[in-house]
């Protein structure tokens, strides 16, 4: 079930720039919130880790109107080249859709992690927003909104979830922290936690197509999340429509959340 987003949106971010990181492709979560902020009237930054994203990005880049920017969150270099590239603009709204985790960490159980896929899924996944943060500070608008994407492997056993799950939970809790800091300049931070979409980073997690298939048949709404639910839930975060609201982790996933252990034994 797809909904139509480019007749409905409001134009809430008119005059307004937003900074979407983590656009792999047309597929990702936040091509569709990219997208619905334009739709909403704001200026697109978007950035890319390497060549390869680089290559698919540019096209939408233009057809956008956007700048398009590189930025590999391990490396502060990068990120202080982005905070200097920058300089002059005013950000409003920023987009963290980024995670990673090796495959062979997102299979089997957790306590076959290693020590440097553990650093790696947690630097990638969760210190690039502290370092975000940290850099882009002199760029965000008094009043700015971020939003990062999280998941429900954050507080309950996922299968396969594992350290990405760990770094999840890390990551919301540098949001509730962020939200704490910046608030006095009312500037806002909110974790969007969304049920399983088929993305490229999704596509990673070992049984995935199991999970999606639970998530339709058991989910309240008894269907997937879709790239448009999570777009016009960012965009409700992105904008003043949320006024008031910060360090929440808001979920976007056709009500999954709610769900207790299913009785399978009678
Ligand atoms: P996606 O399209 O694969 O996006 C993930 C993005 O992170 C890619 O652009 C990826 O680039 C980028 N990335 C990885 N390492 C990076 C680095 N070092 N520097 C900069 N960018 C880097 O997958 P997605 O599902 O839309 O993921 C977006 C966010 O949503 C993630 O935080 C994910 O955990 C979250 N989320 C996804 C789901 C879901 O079911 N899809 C559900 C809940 C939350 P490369 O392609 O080069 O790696």
């Amino acid at each position: 079930m797809s909904i139509d987003i480019s007749i409905e949106i409001p134009r809430v971010l008119a005059g307004q720039t937003v900074l979407v990181m983590g656009v792999a492709n047309e597929w990702s979560l936040a091509y569709g919130i990219a997208r619905a902020c334009r739709a909403a009237g704001a200026e697109l930054i978007l950035t890319y880790p390497n060549a390869a994203v680089e290559k698919r990005l540019r096209p939408l880049a233009e057809e956008w109107g956007a700048r398009c920017l590189p930025c590999d969150v391990q490396n502060d270099s990068h990120i202080k080249t982005l905070a200097n590239e920058l300089a002059g603009v005013e950000i409003h709204g920023l987009v963290h859709a980024i995670a990673f985790a090796n495959k062979d960490e997102l299979r089997g159980g957790i306590s076959q992690t290693s020590r440097a896929g553990f650093q790696l899924a947690l630097d990638v996944s969760c210190y690039s927003l502290i370092a975000l943060m940290q850099h882009l500070a002199p760029r965000l608008a008094l009043g700015a909104r971020v939003v990062a994407l999280t998941y429900e492997g954050s507080t309950k056993v996922v299968p396969n979830y594992n350290v990405m799950g760990v770094a999840k939970a890390a990551l919301e809790a540098t949001v509730r922290y962020l939200a704490a800091e910046i608030g006095p300049q009312g500037q806002r931070i909110n974790a969007l936690s969304a049920g399983p979409v088929n993305t490229l980073a999704a596509r990673g997690i070992s049984g995935f197509g199991g999970m999606l298939k639970h998530h339709e048949a058991t989910a309240p709404l008894r269907r997937l999340t879709t790239q448009d639910d999570v777009a016009n839930a960012a965009l409700y975060l992105l904008s003043e429509l949320s006024s008031g609201v910060t360090g929440t982790v808001h979920f976007v996933d056709t009500g999954a959340h709610l769900l207790g252990p299913t009785p399978t034994v009678e």
